[in-house]
């Protein structure tokens, strides 16, 4: 069987405890896109982890971690994130990388951090860990797959070969230092000592699985409205956030994908670029962004403040969508408690017309939200085991925007622990 956890927003929405939750019950979890570029946060008994590149099932002894085909593997953050949990006393984790996975060359990141420089103002809010410039040479085909480092006489010419286009761009449009195929190779030479212990046909390993009847959870990053073709783009990441995705990234086929539990947050958080319709500013978006999350709204990666909104039911009911959703995980619905009132965006209101359906990027930039106003529980609603145990104007609230979006939220999540969750039967199917 196989689960796929993903986001319906801009990502943050709380995927990695659910993630981390449902890992009890997996004994396997993949990552299928996605680089370090992203992180969750994690709390569990053995402290609170910020994980970047490790899929969050890394805190169990019975799972399996991998590292898809998909990914934008950063072999250095992976040693290094391998190192540090053992260094807070997790057990060694079992994880398995792709032989297929491609490499986060040290230039991708350069070439990130110089293309934000040459775009000054105009720039997408990268978080510069090369993302963009590793999946254009995978689509250009002058990436290297995990494999090659194996093969040491094709690297070194193929190196030679990326160095002369890159050190064009590095000379004539960035005026930056050249490249040195040499330093390179020595380079790969250390990751691939990093790396070669968790080489793996992770696709044969996972057919296997599947036929053993082993329960699989593929791991998503970010969300809807960060991916390439139905997010809001530009201002999206480079790799398909979208679940259907887990199949190409996983290496399996797509119909094993059972379950699609699409996480989304009680309120709404972005970083980077972008319109947020709902978006709240000033006193009333920092005590928001300060009571949010698990210690505030804060990126994991970057440490950047996040943007803060109220519900998009429009947003949510497309991210929920695309991404075919069976299951919603309605998360940080604590947080809400000390309102008086709750807004909720119902609509969008585009050039004088009103809709549900979340437009394409120019439109998205002039519309203007449609509020509905709910009551607030005034109450603090963490350590509740479950659903009718919730105040009225809790359930109401939830209730509410289970309508609004059309897809079933079956699970709610009152806490940043493991066991801060309710399961719910809902009516919608
Ligand atoms: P991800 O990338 O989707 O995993 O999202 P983040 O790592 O940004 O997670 C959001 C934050 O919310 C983290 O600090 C989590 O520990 C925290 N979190 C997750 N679920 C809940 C919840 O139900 N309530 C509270 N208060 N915090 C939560």
């Amino acid at each position: 069987m196989v689960k796929a956890v993903v986001g319906a927003n801009w990502g943050d929405e709380g995927k990695g405890k659910i993630t981390d939750m449902l890992a009890k019950e997996a004994d396997i979890i993949v990552r299928f896109q996605g680089g370090a570029n992203a992180g969750h946060t994690i709390v569990n008994s053995y402290g609170k982890f910020a994980l970047h590149t490790l899929p969050s099932g890394v805190f169990y002894n019975h799972t399996t971690s991998i590292i898809g085909n998909g990914v934008a593997l950063n072999i250095p953050a992976l040693f290094g994130e391998i190192q540090s949990i053992m260094g807070q006393g997790v057990p060694q984790p079992k994880v398995l990388v792709s032989d297929r996975a491609q490499i986060v060359m040290p230039y991708h990141i350069l070439f990130d951090q110089y293309e934000e420089e040459r775009l000054g103002g105009k720039s997408f809010g990268s978080t510069k860990s090369g993302i963009a410039p590793f999946y254009s040479d995978k689509y250009a085909k002058i990436g290297f797959q995990v494999h090659e480092l194996l093969e040491e006489d094709t690297l070194k010419e193929k190196l030679k070969r990326v160095c002369e286009t890159k050190n064009v761009l590095l000379e004539h449009l960035y005026h930056k230092p050249l490249l040195n195929p040499e330093e390179l190779f020595h380079t790969l030479q250390e990751y691939r000592d990093m790396i070669r212990p968790y080489i793996c046909d992770v696709s044969a390993f996972l057919d296997r699985a599947i036929k053993d009847g082993k329960n699989i959870l593929l791991e998503g990053q970010l969300g809807t409205l960060k991916d390439p073709d139905h997010g809001i783009y530009p201002m999206v990441t480079s790799s398909s956030t979208l679940a259907a995705y887990g199949a190409v990234g996983a290496g399996i086929p797509p119909y094993e994908i059972r379950q699609i539990i699409t996480v989304c947050k009680a309120y709404s958080s972005a970083v980077g670029a972008g319109a947020v319709v709902s978006e709240i500013f000033g006193e009333e978006a920092d005590e928001l962004r300060r009571r949010g999350g698990d210690g505030g709204e804060y990126g994991v990666t970057t440490g950047r403040p996040r943007r803060m909104g109220w519900f998009d039911c429009v947003a949510s009911k497309y991210g929920c969508r695309l991404q075919g959703t069976t299951d919603v995980a309605f998360t940080v619905l604590d947080v809400l408690g000390y309102l008086d009132e709750i807004p909720v965006c119902v609509g969008y209101e585009i050039d004088g017309e009103a809709t549900t359906d979340f437009p394409t990027t120019g439109r998205l930039e002039r519309a203007k939200p449609v509020l509905e106003i709910l009551p607030g529980w005034k109450e603090d609603i963490r350590g509740i085991r479950t659903y009718e145990d919730l105040p009225q104007n809790c359930r109401d609230y939830i209730e509410f925007v289970e309508k609004q979006i059309g897809y079933p939220i079956t699970m709610v999540s009152n806490g940043p622990g493991r066991e801060d969750i309710i399961y719910r039967k809902s009516a919608i199917s």
